[in-house]
């Protein structure tokens, strides 16, 4: 009865309706099915952070409308958090702005900044929203590919000049989600080098920046000079410190990039719950021993997870950051195939890597959200699957 837009009918295929059937109908009939196919920490809230939204929730000054921008106390400590993690000086009121997780800010910033039939230099594989918001604002993608050969960084060399003359935006994504990649300072300068010449904004989704492992600190877009006359990054508290369901991060940088992104919001939602700004902050100031403990558990988990593939026969290598391991699929198998046999032979489900686009093909992304002893067992049972 109702037509769908244009809009809707543009999204790419969801290409995991089959794995999820078959998910659902082994766990039917009672097999234990591990799930190794989302990217949500299993590990709840720090309990410093649960008790101050109990405190936050009971307080009447939290049960109006929030500012849409954040509120100051919270837009001051994710400032301060600059300052202290990345030596990078923002200005609270003008260079930062709440978000309802990363995603909204990433999907809405479109709606800012691309015209119908602008383009956006959108990564491949990559998280699906930098597309999807470009196709929401009537943008066109236009897809840079990250290859193994670049260590998944994408070549822009390889950008042809009428496409970066006519781009309005680059996304960027490092430490990468679902390559695990991660970027250095020489690539951060060519990129905004890139982004001054063509007169591009560059979008540095930095959502894994604390999610790293063996004394490796991801670093900012903007600790490059030059780089907030380009550069708007988004963050999100939901990986740092586990708040998924919470709903909360937050965007930095160039003040119009801010300032565009907080027109589009102000009109389509009210801002953040104050309470899980306030909770949230908690996490911002004292987060040390909190993030210390979480890459340990991550590290560790990884290892098991490296050991226990590279026995299976699979070759893999050791991420530096993030909860993914992208591993590349032995011949003769695709993605979709290998992703088949480990969820009917094993019960392991396994994310195919095409479903990130065309040149995840060839690989798989598993995701460390599991316990140590489940994963163990993981391992075991792919083992037993044998190439
Ligand atoms: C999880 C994730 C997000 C979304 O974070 P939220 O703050 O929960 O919306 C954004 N980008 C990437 C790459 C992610 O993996």
């Amino acid at each position: 009865m109702f037509e769908l837009t244009e809009r809707l009918k543009k999204l790419p295929p969801y290409l995991f309706k089959e794995i999820d059937q078959k998910k659902r109908d082994l766990q039917a009939k009672g097999v234990d099915i591990i799930d190794l196919g989302i990217g949500d920490p299993d590990l709840p809230t720090p309990p410093k952070i649960v008790k101050e939204m109990i405190r936050a929730v009971q307080d009447p000054e939290n049960h109006q409308y929030p500012s849409y921008s954040g509120s100051d106390d919270f837009k001051g400590a994710v400032a301060d958090w600059y300052q202290e993690r990345f030596s990078v000086t923002l200005d609270a009121e003008s260079e930062v702005i709440s978000l309802i997780g990363a995603k909204e800010g990433i999907a809405h910033i479109h709606l800012a900044f691309i015209n119908p039939g602008d383009l956006a230099l959108i990564p491949t594989p990559a998280y699906p929203v930098y597309n999807i918001g470009t196709l929401f604002a009537d943008g066109m993608p236009y897809f840079v590919p990250l290859l193994k050969e670049n260590g998944f960084l994408p070549d822009l060399n390889s950008i042809p000049e009428e496409a970066a003359t006519k781009a309005k935006m680059i996304w960027l994504n490092y430490p990468n989600n679902p390559t695990a990649a991660v970027a250095d300072r020489d690539f951060f300068e060519a990129v905004v080098a890139f982004a001054h010449k063509y007169d591009i904004m560059v979008c540095n989704d930095l959502t894994y920046s604390e999610i790293a492992f063996d004394g490796y600190r991801p670093m900012s877009l903007l600790q490059i000079e030059g780089a907030k006359d380009i550069g708007i990054e988004f963050h999100s508290l939901s990986k740092s410190f586990n708040m998924t369901g919470w709903r909360i991060g937050f965007a930095v940088g160039n003040k119009e990039a801010i300032e565009g992104l907080g027109s589009v919001k102000s009109n389509l939602d009210s801002g953040v719950f104050q309470a899980i700004q306030s909770a949230g902050l908690v996490g911002l100031r004292k987060n040390r021993e909190i993030i210390r403990e979480i890459q340990e558990i991550y590290a560790k988990r990884r290892d098991i997870m490296v050991t226990g593939l590279r026995d299976a026969g699979f070759i893999v290598d050791t991420p530096k950051a993030t909860f993914y391991l992208w591993v590349p699929v032995p011949p003769p198998y695709t993605s979709a195939s290998l992703a088949t046999k480990l969820l009917t032979d094993a019960g392991v489900v396994v994310t195919p890597g095409n479903g990130f686009g065309s040149p995840g093909e060839g690989y798989l992304r598993l995701t460390l959200t599991q316990e140590e002893k489940r994963l163990l067992e993981a391992t075991e049972r792919i083992k037993g699957v044998g190439l």
